[in-house]
């Protein structure tokens, strides 16, 4: 089964992304983490893609279809989960079309709903570890010991998680992402789900509704 898990930022996309690769095995593609750690290499792209993520905007549909392809190439798996995509319609047509090449199509969305007040809260007491990315809310999961990991690594605040990036990327969600959600909606396969809720109580009801 294929499946993309959207929501304004901060719904615990990555989270539940992360348990469903985990106990189902899916590939989870996470265009947010394989952006960054580009932008962070020597790759031909790794300029123009580091300034789009720090200006809070979205990468180029090119780009962004030659990372997902890759990715898929790659790892090719019984499943993948997508997380961060697709943002907009564009990214909705083209991914339903590349799934489509390689004899896959994209089953459900799993739209995880929360407030953008809930999300700006979210994302400024977001904290990533820098070795193995785990993320804590300095609020609802705080860090054993302050701003450092379980795994001993230093946490960061993402350069994207401060206000005037965040307020950019929520618009960009009301703007652009919403209309997939109704699109997903028309096509009978969208799952709606409160993500204002506990990890656990949001991961059970996904499996509830996908029938995992
Ligand atoms: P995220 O980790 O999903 O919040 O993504 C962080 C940043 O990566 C975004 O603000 C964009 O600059 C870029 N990005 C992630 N996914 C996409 C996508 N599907 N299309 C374009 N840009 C993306």
């Amino acid at each position: 089964m294929n499946i993309a898990l959207l929501g304004p930022q901060g719904c615990g996309k990555g989270t539940q992304a992360e348990k469903l690769e985990q106990e189902f095995g899916l590939v989870r593609v996470e265009t947010g983490r394989i952006l960054r750690q580009i932008g962070d290499s020597n790759q031909p792209n790794a300029e123009i893609i580091k300034k789009m993520m720090l200006e809070g905007k979205l990468v180029s549909d090119d780009i962004l279809a030659e990372v997902i392809k890759n990715k898929l190439e790659l790892q090719p798996g019984k499943g993948y989960v997508f997380d961060g995509t697709p943002r907009d319609l564009k990214q909705y047509e083209m991914l339903n079309r590349l799934l489509m090449s390689m004899g896959h199509k994209l089953d459900k969305i799993v739209f995880l709903n929360i407030s953008e007040e809930e999300s700006v809260v979210r994302l400024s007491n977001r904290r990533t570890c820098e070795s193995c990315n785990k993320i804590y809310n300095l609020l609802t999961d705080k860090p054993p010991v302050p701003d450092t990991c379980e795994c001993g690594g230093k946490l960061i605040q993402r350069d994207d998680d401060v206000p005037d990036a965040i307020r950019k990327r929520l618009e960009a969600y009301r703007d652009a992402t919403l209309p997939v959600i109704a699109q997903a909606r028309k096509e009978g396969i969208l799952v709606e789900i409160d993500g204002s809720r506990t990890i656990e109580e949001v991961h059970k009801e996904i499996i509830e509704k996908l029938k995992l």
